[in-house]
């Protein structure tokens, strides 16, 4: 009787890889023709200083599938970045970004890169080139980065950064706290930038561990030279919790969800999120 459920186990279990890997090949066919049917668009989630002055947008990658419908980025992205895909994606985030940026008057843009992509050979003379041809300040042009690009090899990492940096870009290391970063590390590479990873700053009002590394983090960032941006800010005790830890970036919900191109444009000439969002009235009754 075991055995017969064993092996019944293991046939359900094989039908789901099967599955499972029916659907990723599914996504992949999908993806690779996404770009070409211009399934793929960019929304563009506000960064804003204590004043709620707005200094940067993230670019965010969505997919609008008319057959899966709308899929999120967690979930295509890790299956593209398997395979070439991630660069043609990439580079279409890219250029996508720039036109954006154009429109603005003086906002940087925060474009994501994945391990492989950053991984790529001539990565930086790839993004000089794509940015600096389209007549772009590289200053205005911030690449982010995760611990698990950087920190399988931790040489080759410092020297592309310098480079970078050397030429002007703006470098954030995004979800800090999740991956291996060391201190010393941090110290070594050149970054403008420590994006507090959400899940902290969720456990901010509840775990004293949280509030703890968040507090650090916004003086090891001071220390260093670095902006600190919070993320995932959904909440005004949140807001007013980081901006007394003396936070200098945030992005969240409760300031804006991400938004089009459209309206990231006329916010950006706005140049703030007071007298717009859920904010302001709160910021002011505070
Ligand atoms: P990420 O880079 O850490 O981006 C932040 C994610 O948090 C975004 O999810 C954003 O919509 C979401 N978010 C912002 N504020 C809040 C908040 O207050 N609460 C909560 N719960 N979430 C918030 P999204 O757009 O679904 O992207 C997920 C991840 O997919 C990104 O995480 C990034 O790792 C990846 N991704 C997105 N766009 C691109 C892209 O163009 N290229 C690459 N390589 N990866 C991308
Ligand atoms: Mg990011
Ligand atoms: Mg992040
Ligand atoms: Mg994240």
């Amino acid at each position: 009787e075991a055995k017969r459920q064993g092996r019944g186990c293991v046939r359900v279990f094989d039908e789901s890889m099967d599955e499972s890997i029916r659907f990723r090949r599914q996504i992949e066919t999908g993806l690779s023709e996404a770009i070409a049917k211009g399934e793929l668009k960019l929304v563009f989630q506000p960064i804003v200083g204590r004043d709620l002055d707005i200094t940067g947008f993230e670019a965010l990658i969505r997919w609008c599938s008319p057959e899966y419908g709308m899929v999120p980025p967690a979930m295509f992205i890790p299956i593209a970045e398997e395979s070439q895909l991630i660069h043609e994606l990439g580079d279409w985030v890219i250029d996508e970004a720039i036109v954006a940026l154009k429109t603005w008057p003086g906002q940087y843009v925060s474009v994501n890169f994945s391990p492989r992509q950053f991984r790529r050979q001539n990565f930086v003379a790839h993004v000089v080139e794509r940015v600096t041809s389209a007549g772009v300040d590289p200053g205005r042009f911030q690449i982010e980065i995760t611990e698990t690009a950087i920190f399988d090899n931790v040489e080759r990492a410092a020297e592309i950064l310098f480079k970078l940096r050397q030429m002007g870009f703006r470098i954030a290391l995004d979800d800090f706290g999740t991956g291996y970063s060391s201190l010393y590390n941090i110290r070594r590479f050149a970054l403008d930038c420590l994006k507090i990873d959400r899940s902290f700053v969720d456990g901010m009002g509840r775990e004293r561990e949280s509030a703890a590394i968040v507090h650090s983090v916004i003086h090891l960032g001071r220390a260093l030279g670095m902006e600190v941006v919070a993320e995932g800010v959904e909440t005004d005790t949140q807001l007013q919790a980081l901006r007394l830890a003396g936070c200098s970036h945030m992005q969240g919900y409760f300031l804006s969800r991400p938004i089009d191109a459209e309206d990231a444009q006329m916010l950006a000439e706005r140049g703030t999120l007071l007298g717009r969002s859920e904010a302001e009235t709160q910021l002011e009754a505070a």
